[in-house]
Parts: structure tokens; C-alpha cells; sequence
């Protein structure tokens, strides 16, 4: 396996892309309900929930327009410090939905207090924010976040994004009280690109009922029902669903903890790099990302040429994103690195800061 240091897709182990390869099962046939059960019940334990999980096949994004869908009937309150944020504001409102954006500097935090005057202004339905926003390497304070907007505005539903952090980064739905969560298979769950993984609370579920125009694909009433018989009201990712099965036992056989203190590790040993050798990051310290790093590129380097020297040795990073193309690039450490891999990218990078007169 040549390791790709890019938040997603990452790379798979080769025992989870085989779990694909066994014969299809028709989705409505008990086996294939066994296997559908049983993962939905071991991803339950990712989220820290004792609710549900919507399997869908989708990226997480489909995920993001169902809970502007099923939780709002009119107002948002969405917050957005990267471009992950920024999309799910655009998706409410390509959605219909009257967004409010509680913004702050890329590379700043979402702070409690700014959620809090926000929900003293005006009344929402639901707010948005980002746990692991992946643009800029930082990691949004939920749990406190969540906490004010229990004090604040209490029947305002909290929905989460944790597509770069779920498995990789601790976020515990019940005990912060959040009702929706919502995750992508390709990133921190280190599955191929096709899943998305939503968890919604009960408080969530009976909000839904009331919303008009929920749709129909990602209608949470209409899961639900398909849920409780162990399926989907259309057909699933059959093999998705095989590997997602698969890399669950996998997961909680590492264990969570263990999982979640790899990857703080190598962010540690990322930081630590690029401090020592002039650059700066681009998150603020205290919010800084558990599972991708986004450098500043102090040396003005070029990234591409970055790439094309690691790409001879079998290994990728990731630029900046969008604008901050060329002025940041993102070490990922998620999935399945270890940090003997980290190690073997520092070096190469090493190499290629001297080639380069840097160091
Ligand atoms: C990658 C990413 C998304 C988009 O996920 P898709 O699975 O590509 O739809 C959304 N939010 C965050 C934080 C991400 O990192």
C-alpha cells in the first residue's frame, strides 16, 4: 500500500476491499438483513449513541441537504470557518431554507459565545456547524458549543458534521446532546467512497414528522420505517454495506480510544515538524485538527513539485483547498497511517527542503 497523506479518500486495507468482493446478496433477503442489522448496530457505537444510523448510500454531503431537509422548516443558523461549513449554508439554502451564517476567520474557531449572542438574536430550528472543518485543520468545540445552545435555546436541534473526525476523533453524540451527526465512509472510517453514516436523535426524529417536504430519498420517517426491518426504502450499496460490516469489527477491535490517541500522535509529531522547520499552522492553537494538518507555506514552495517528489517514492499530500491553494498544504493522519508512515513522509519532506535550500 503507497500511502496517501490526503484527507479523503484514503487508502483501504487490502482485507476490507476484499470484504466486497463476496457475491451480491438481494437486499430484501434475510442474509443480507443480518449483515445490515448488525453493522447498523456496531456503528451506533462510532457515535456514541444509543439512537439509530441511517446507512445511505451517498457521500456525506447527501447527508448535510437531509438534515436541512427533515429538521427545518424555515430558519438556519450555520456556522462557517472553511469551506465545509460554507457548503451545508449553500445547501440549505439551494434547499429553500433561510440561512443565517455565524461566520469567523478560516483558521478561527466557532466559539460557544459568539452561538450563544447569535441564538439571543433571532430563534432557529436547527444550527449547522462543522466538527473537523478539513479545509483548514482545525476542530470546532462542540461539546461547548452544544452546551450553550442547551442554555440558550434549548429546542433548537444541533446537527454535526464529522466527516474528517468520526473514528478518528472523539465526538459523543448522547452525552453532549447533539441529534444529528452525520459522517462519510472515505475519510476517518478508511472504507471506499459510496457511504454516508447519519445518526439522529429521537427529538430529532419526532421534529421531522412535522417538516414538510423532506423528499424522499433521505426522508428520515421513510429510513426509519426501513430501518426497523433491517433495510433501506431503496436499494443499498450492497458491497459498501459487506465492507462497512468488516472494517466496524476492525475498528472496535483496535478500540476507539486506541484509535483516537493514533491519531492525535501524529498530528502531534505533523505540528511538531512544520514548527520546527519555520512554517506556521493555520489553525489557531488550542482548536488544532486531530486528523489533518493545514501548513502554512511559509518557504513558498510549490506543492505540486512537493507531490511529484513524493510521488516517486509512492506517497501524496494534499494542497490547500480552494483559495488557500498553493498558500497552505494539509498532511492528513487518518484512517489506517501509522506513524511509522509519518515518520517516511517527514523524511522524504526533509529531503526535499534541503534539495531545496530550506534547511
Ligand atoms: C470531505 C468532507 C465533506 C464532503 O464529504 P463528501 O463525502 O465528499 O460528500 C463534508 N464535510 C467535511 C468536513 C469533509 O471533510
Amino acid at each position: 500500500m503507497s500511502p496517501m497523506f490526503v484527507p479523503g479518500p484514503v487508502d483501504v486495507a487490502e482485507d476490507v476491499l476484499q470484504a466486497q468482493a463476496r457475491p451480491i446478496l438481494p437486499h430484501r433477503s434475510p442474509e443480507f438483513e443480518t449483515i445490515f442489522h448488525r453493522a447498523e448496530q456496531k456503528a451506533r457505537k462510532l457515535f456514541y449513541t444509543q439512537y439509530r444510523v441511517f446507512i445511505t448510500a451517498s457521500s456525506g454531503t447527501g447527508l448535510q441537504e437531509a438534515a436541512v431537509r427533515n429538521l427545518a422548516k424555515e430558519k438556519v443558523l450555520a456556522c462557517v470557518n472553511g469551506a465545509f461549513g460554507k457548503r451545508w449554508a449553500e445547501v440549505a439554502e439551494t434547499n429553500g431554507k433561510k440561512v443565517t451564517r455565524l461566520e469567523a476567520e478560516w483558521g478561527q474557531p466557532i466559539t460557544p459565545e459568539a452561538v450563544a449572542e447569535a441564538l439571543k438574536q433571532d430563534h432557529y430550528e436547527i444550527i449547522t456547524v462543522v466538527h473537523n472543518e478539513t479545509s483548514v485543520g482545525l476542530e470546532n468545540p462542540i461539546k461547548d458549543i452544544a452546551a450553550v445552545v442547551h442554555e440558550v435555546s434549548p429546542d433548537t436541534l444541533i446537527c454535526v458534521d464529522a466527516v474528517s473526525s468520526l473514528g478518528g476523533a472523539k465526538l459523543e453524540m448522547d452525552a453532549w446532546g447533539l441529534d444529528m451527526v452525520l459522517t462519510s465512509s472515505q475519510k476517518c472510517l478508511a472504507l471506499p467512497p459510496g457511504l454516508a453514516l447519519g445518526a439522529v436523535s429521537d427529538r430529532a426524529m419526532e421534529r421531522a414528522k412535522d417538516v414538510p417536504n423532506r423528499g424522499w430519498y433521505f426522508d428520515f420517517i421513510r429510513l426509519e420505517k426501513h430501518r426497523l426491518k433491517d433495510s433501506t426504502p431503496a436499494t443499498p450499496a450492497v458491497s459498501l454495506v459487506y465492507a462497512l460490516d468488516y472494517q466496524l469489527d476492525r475498528i472496535l477491535k483496535e478500540g476507539l480510544e486506541n484509535r483516537f490517541a493514533r491519531h492525535e500522535a501524529m498530528a502531534k509529531r505533523v505540528r511538531s515538524w512544520a514548527l520546527d522547520r519555520g512554517f506556521k499552522l493555520l489553525a489557531a492553537e488550542g482548536y488544532r485538527s486531530k486528523t489533518v494538518t493545514s501548513i502554512v507555506n511559509e518557504h513558498g514552495l510549490d506543492v505540486n513539485e512537493i507531490n511529484e517528489f513524493l510521488l516517486k517514492r509512492d506517497m501524496r499530500i494534499a494542497n490547500g483547498y480552494g483559495a488557500l491553494k498553493g498558500k497552505t498544504f494539509r498532511i492528513a493522519h487518518m484512517g489506517e497511517l501509522q506513524m511509522s508512515d509519518i515518520d517516511t513522509l517527514l523524511a522524504a519532506l526533509d529531503e526535499f527542503l534541503q534539495q531545496k535550500g530550506v534547511l
